[in-house]
Order: C-alpha cells, then structure tokens, then sequence
C-alpha cells in the first residue's frame, strides 16, 4: 500500500499538514508566534488564579515574541528569524499563541487580528484559544474575516474527560470544546483542538478510545503531544507526591502508542503534530534525548512503513 494515494491526497501514510498547505497554498507555510498580551481567565481570577497544572507559557514561545512589542513587529522579527532558517518559506500564518487569544472585547481582537493580517507576508491567522473564550459576536467577525483570509481557531481541549479536566486544574468541561468546535465549524471557520497525552488518572486504553470521540467532531486539523512534567508547576508538585498517578510516555510506548491512535482517527483530519517539546532545562519528566521534530516525523513515518499502517487504518465513521 505504500505508492498508493490516500484519501487525503498525497502519499504519506496521514494527513500531514506540510501536505495539506502544499495543496492550499501552492508551497511551505511558516507560522509566525505572537504574544498579543492577553492572559486567561483561569490566571486573571475569573475562573482561578492558578492555572491549568501544566501550564507555564514561557515553555512554549519562542524568545523572539513578548507582549511589550507590537504585533506587527513581532510578525517582522518571527518572519526575519524563520527566513534565516528556512529560505524557501515566503508566507507567513501569524499564530497568536500565547494564553487565550479570543480572551477580549471583539473590538481588541479586531484591531489585533487586522494588525496582523495587514502586516507584509501575512496571508492568515492561527487563533489559539480555550473553548470558554468564544461567544457568537466573536465567532460571527471571526466568520467575516475568515471570507478574507485563511483563519483557523484552534481549541485546546486537552482531554475529552471531565474526571480529567478537573484534575489538571483546567475548568471548562468537555461539553464546552464540543459546543465551541461545533459553533465555530456552522460559521464556515476552520477548527483545530489539542489534546495531550499522559494527563494523570487517565489509562492508555481511555487515551486511545479519544480518536474516536474526537472524530465526530467537525475538526480540521489536530494536533496532539506527550506530557511532559514542567519545573515549577503545579503538576510537577502533583508528580513529586503521587508518581504512580501519571503514566509518562517513554518514547518507544509512545511512538507505539500515536500509530495505534491514528489508526483510530478520522482520515479526513490534517495532523499538525503528535509530540510537543518544550526546552530541555524545563522539563522534570520525561526525556527523550531530545529528537528534534523531523526525526521524530521520520521515525514515525518509518514505524507506519513497517506496520503497514495509516491514518484512519481502524477508522469506524459509525462508531
Ligand atoms: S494552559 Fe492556557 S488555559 Fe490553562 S492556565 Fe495556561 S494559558 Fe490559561
């Protein structure tokens, strides 16, 4: 089956998003992160004060965005930065990454989101969110500006269980990312959601049954990854006192593990990533010795080659 074309159109064995931009753009994409300086209601004492357990921002964002710069001069320094690495890449998607970016008054997200659809080599947005963040007046401006340009608001779900949900600290339920996924997809908007994988009191059999729950959803792209115990969290502190609660992925288990999830999952859905890699000297637990991105990918591509496997492979649309 490996010359084959799958139902997604290219010959890899999933959906990969390098794929997916090739045919929506005619060439590489590049995402440019930003810290537009929202925060989010689980921080701001709307909801709690703490955070989700998990959560320490500054792991994920690269050092060339912090919210005392402007949009725009993020975008131009991200651009600069990416251009110097990937020479062939010439539009930019701007990535408002940091904490909740629909966590504002429409009026703020306009001004923001049309800073950086203006700035030069800007040809979409990635909209990066929790599932409480989104009411009807955002998503219908959402929906307008997304007649102009490509935009995708991605949901961090991070588990369909609320049994876990409420463990790590998170304070929204699952119920809530179906109804925003579902809200936001009726509007003609691109949805994308996070999950992790390793969340305390969660079995691998409970992980693997979330391909087929999040399969229902009106999803277009996803993107998972591996927990991994930040230094000074919450959960490092939860970790510390009740190891036996979390069951860390090495990467073999892990590699194993997001072959027999995809096989699971709807074909139809772009897979952004599958693991997450914050910087070596954050991370309490697990490492990995750190493979870099693309020989995780080919490690993983070269795992489905083996199996014989793809995308989709035990898929069941009536599940
Ligand atoms: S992970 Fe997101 S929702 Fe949770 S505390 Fe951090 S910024 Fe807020």
């Amino acid at each position: 089956m490996s010359k084959n074309v799958y139902s997604w159109g290219h010959e890899r064995r999933f959906n990969a998003y390098s794929n997916y931009f090739k045919k929506e753009f005619g060439e590489r994409i590049q995402k440019v992160s930003i810290d537009a300086g929202f925060t989010c209601p689980n921080r701001d004492g709307t909801l709690g004060w703490g955070g989700c357990t998990f959560c320490i921002n500054e792991a994920f964002s690269p050092s060339y965005c912090t919210a005392d710069k402007p949009v725009s001069q993020q975008i131009m320094e991200g651009i600069d930065f990416h251009r110097k690495r990937y020479r062939r890449a010439h539009k930019f998607l701007a990535y408002f990454q940091a904490y909740s970016n629909t966590y504002a008054p429409v009026d703020r997200l306009k001004a923001l989101y049309e800073e950086a659809l203006t700035t030069p080599g800007i040809v979409g947005l990635v909209i990066g969110t929790r599932p409480d963040c989104i009411d009807l007046e955002k998503l219908n401006y959402i929906s307008e500006l997304s007649k102009e340009a490509y935009v995708i608001i991605e949901y961090g779900i991070e588990s369909c269980y609320n049994h876990t949900l409420e463990k790590i600290n998170r304070k929204h339920t699952y119920e809530q990312s179906v109804k925003a996924i579902n809200e936001t997809a009726k509007r003609g908007i691109r949805v994308g959601a996070h999950l992790i994988f390793g969340l305390p009191g969660e079995t691998r059999e409970q992980m693997l049954d979330e391909a087929a729950i999040i399969s229902k959803l009106p999803l277009n792209n996803v993107k998972f990854h591996q927990l991994q115990i930040i230094k000074g969290t919450a959960m490092e502190k939860q970790y510390l006192e009740n190891s036996g609660d979390f069951q860390l992925f090495t990467w073999d288990e892990y590699l194993d593990f997001s072959i027999r999830f995809i096989e699971r999952l709807n074909p139809e859905f772009v897979i952004e990533r599958f693991t997450g890699e914050a910087h070596p000297d954050m991370i309490a637990g697990p490492r990995w010795f750190m493979k870099r991105t693309d020989q995780i990918l080919l490690l993983f591509e070269k795992r489905l080659d083996e199996l014989n496997s793809w995308q989709g492979k035990n898929y069941n649309p009536t599940a």
